[in-house]
């Protein structure tokens, strides 16, 4: 397998662009190499620029969940794309996705369109700040709610419980009213309600996906919802990630628990750039032009990005592809598990649904504490072994692989030779 013209664009692209990236995780910087120039991509499969075929298990780090191309997603956004880009003004397909969106979970009477999970979550936190007329916002430790600076912090165990930013250029004025709890440990958030009573609210990520794919223990979050509620603060389920990918309803509907505020991203733009936050009416109310919120944007509700998102998640209802992802995510963990004691490899895999990864540790793995024993020398050997036998995964530990409806059997067959490969080099190189 070459890599000559990703290698030449690569270079290239140093002159102009930050690292040639224009997002940090792509430069491969945690495995080391040059990263890979994508040309296209199609169903399960996606093609770099040296003309390389591999599964996709990135999926643009969620969106694609039906796979590249949907054939009816693209006929939408073609369609939408022939009236007009944007008018900075109201259209019909708004109300349409809006309506998708809120039908989906139990208690969202409202909903606003934005560009990114980034703007979806900042606004929510203004939100509940602006609704319970408090400060504070407890974070978990290993959950990552994109790059505002009152979240940036916690990227790091170390700064974590001194809540110091996680970020140079983060001021420690923007993170004074953030705090950190442990995820899956429901005495750290009790902890803080105990010591402060200018709580607005606790954002989480249901399912942890951005320290690996962490899952929540025993009733965490049920007992979480009614800490919450005791403290007159509000629960922001930061969904952006698991919102139209655990199940239809997201990770709230699967474990039995509903959120004040939610933050989606990822899967409702289909690919195209979209975020959302919705909530019960009395809270929505509370936003511009209702309320005294203000929260805007010049290409909120874009009509291109509505009609993909529409489409995707009108298919997506049709296909219900959450019983097959469990299939297929059980026996991709049993590929997993079986190759690493073939070889004598301490690996442990943590999934939910359509989200999987393996961590190189030989613990069970239940927060970002546990996730970081992760041996990234390891995964690194893995990963590059995965692309040179046509796996395309996340360049880090920290990331979850995701599925999508259209891969198909000969996948499974080409993934599991792949970590046969894989797992045996990391076995012969430490
Ligand atoms: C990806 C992600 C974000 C940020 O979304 P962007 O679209 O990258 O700004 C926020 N929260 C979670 C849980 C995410 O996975």
């Amino acid at each position: 397998m070459k890599f000559k013209k990703s290698e030449k664009l690569y270079k290239k692209g140093l002159k102009n662009l930050v690292g040639a990236v224009n997002s940090p995780v792509r430069a491969f910087a945690s495995v080391g190499g040059n990263p890979l120039f994508i040309e296209k991509a199609k169903g399960s499969k996606i093609y770099d620029v040296d003309g390389n075929e591999y599964l996709d298990l990135v999926v643009s780090y969620g969106p694609m969940i039906l796979g590249h191309r949907h054939k009816k997603v693209e006929k939408a956004a073609k369609k939408a794309l022939k009236k007009g880009y944007s008018f900075g003004a109201s259209t019909a397909a708004e109300i349409k996705l809006a309506k998708i969106v809120c039908d989906a979970f139990p208690e969202m009477d409202k909903v606003r369109f934005v560009n990114s999970g980034t703007e979806a979550v900042l606004s929510g936190i203004r939100l509940a700040r602006a609704y319970t007329g408090k400060d504070k916002i407890i974070k978990f430790s290993g959950c990552y709610h994109g790059h505002q600076d009152a979240l940036l912090v916690a990227a790091g165990s170390g700064l974590a419980t001194l809540s110091l930013p996680g970020s140079k250029g983060v001021p420690e004025g923007a993170v004074k009213n953030t705090l950190i709890a442990e995820y899956n440990n429901l005495e750290s958030v009790k902890a803080h309600f105990e010591k402060y009573d200018d709580i607005a609210g606790v954002i989480i990520e249901p399912i942890g996906g951005n320290m690996g794919v962490v899952v929540p223990q025993n009733n965490f979050l049920k007992e979480l919802q009614e800490l919450v509620q005791n403290n007159n603060a509000l629960l922001i389920a930061d969904e952006v990630m698991t919102g139209f990918r655990s199940t239809f309803g997201g990770a709230q509907e699967k474990l039995g628990v509903v959120a004040d505020i939610t933050c989606l991203g990822k899967v409702i733009g289909g690919g195209f750039p979209v975020g959302a936050y919705g909530a019960r009416n009395e809270i929505m109310e509370n936003v511009a032009p209702l309320g005294g919120m203000y929260q805007a944007g010049t290409l909120s509700g874009n009509p291109i990005a509505m009609a993909g998102g529409i489409a995707t998640l009108t298919e997506l209802k049709k296909q219900n592809p959450y019983d097959k992802f469990e299939e297929i995510g059980a026996i991709i963990e049993v590929i997993l598990l079986e190759t690493a004691k073939k070889y004598n490899v301490d690996l442990s895999v943590n999934r939910f649904g359509s989200m999987i990864n393996p961590f190189f540790t030989n613990i069970k793995v239940t927060n970002f504490e546990e996730a970081q024993s992760s041996d990234t020398e390891k995964f690194a050997v893995f990963f590059w072994e995965m692309i040179k036998n046509g796996v395309f995964l996340p360049p880090s530990q920290f990331e979850a692989w995701f599925l999508n409806s259209e891969i198909t059997e000969k996948d499974i067959q080409v993934f599991s030779n792949a970590v046969d490969k894989a797992i045996g080099k990391v076995a012969n190189s430490f």
